[in-house]
């Protein structure tokens, strides 16, 4: 594999079926890589048993397969990767990137961010309370150019938001595991949604940390329901109805800013990937946020 072969991803987190604003990223990252003749691979960020169920897994890969969003590669599970995130962090701590911290949240909130128990300059907190692993951030303005949104800039303090890769109860937090599998999949473009733009600077330092090249980043601007709040499952967003992909195609594509033919609406998902793979444009994906059509809220 060369250095330069496009390698996009879609990496969902099952804690729940794809509604219409996942279908939206699907569909950017995925005709997006096509266009850019490269590979589109799917990831379930399966990390939190609490929130996440292997049958919304499966729906979700049916949901992609209903709407003719083929992947490339084999499923990567992130549940079956634990040891390797706990070896990237065991190593992180190691080489003074990240240190174990027994301080509660609340006890931060009260002390400003300072660690009562001096946690990153290598204080122990009492034997009896659970450790969580967080990222030692640098203080940092980071600047870069995002293909959709533009030139970005993002302060960066450190001990301040210094993130948690592994939590006290023991789960692997995303910040880590997205990065670690990033790197290891080769991903060399990232189009996902705005919402997680604010994860960007902090996951450029563990990129850097963990001596891996950072790839281009695209974010959508988020897709909203009528009350202007983000699609999402606390939000109560409907799944994705399976059984009209022409429809819910066509509405993704003039949500990202596209024109499909009137004529397409309801037509053959394929027929309508076919269409996008010739006239997709991500110059035309609107800077701010859309509203999901009525049978999508
Ligand atoms: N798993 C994340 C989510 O479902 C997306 C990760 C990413 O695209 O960086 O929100």
């Amino acid at each position: 594999m060369t250095t330069t072969e496009y390698r996009g991803r879609f990496a969902p987190s099952p804690t729940g079926p794809l509604h219409f604003g996942s279908l939206v990223t699907a569909l950017a990252s995925f005709l997006e890589a096509r266009t850019r003749k490269g590979k589109w691979l799917v990831r379930i960020e399966d990390l939190d048993p609490l929130r996440e169920s292997p049958e919304a897994t499966d729906r979700i890969l049916k949901s992609l397969e209903a709407h003719s969003l083929h992947w490339d590669e084999g499923v990567r599970y992130q549940s079956a990767r634990l040891e390797i995130y706990h070896t990237v962090a065991d190593d992180l701590v190691s080489s003074g990137f990240a240190y174990r911290c027994g301080c509660s949240r609340s006890e931060l909130r009260a002390n400003d961010g300072h660690h009562p128990f001096h946690c990153r300059e290598g204080g122990e907190a009492p034997p009896d309370r659970p450790v969580a692993t967080r990222f030692a951030l640098t203080d940092e303005v980071f600047s870069w150019r995002d293909r959709i949104l533009g030139p970005q800039q993002q302060v960066v303090q450190g001990m301040r938001n210094d993130p948690v890769i592994l939590r006290k109860e023991g789960f692997v937090a995303y910040q880590l595991a997205v990065v670690v599998d990033d790197v290891d999949q080769s991903i060399s473009d990232i189009v996902r949604g705005s919402d997680l733009l604010e994860t960007t600077a902090q996951q450029q330092q563990i990129y850097r940390a963990l001596g891996a090249t950072p790839p281009s980043r695209a974010h959508i601007p988020v897709v909203l329901n009528r009350q202007g709040q983000k699609l999402s499952k606390q939000n109560h967003a409907p799944a994705l109805d399976d059984t009209h992909p022409g429809r819910n195609l066509w509405d993704a594509l003039v949500t990202l800013g596209q024109q499909p033919p009137t004529e397409l609406r309801d037509a053959p998902a394929d027929l309508l990937l076919s269409w996008a793979d010739e006239a997709w444009d991500l110059t035309l994906l609107p800077r701010s946020n859309s509203h999901a059509p009525e049978y999508a809220t």
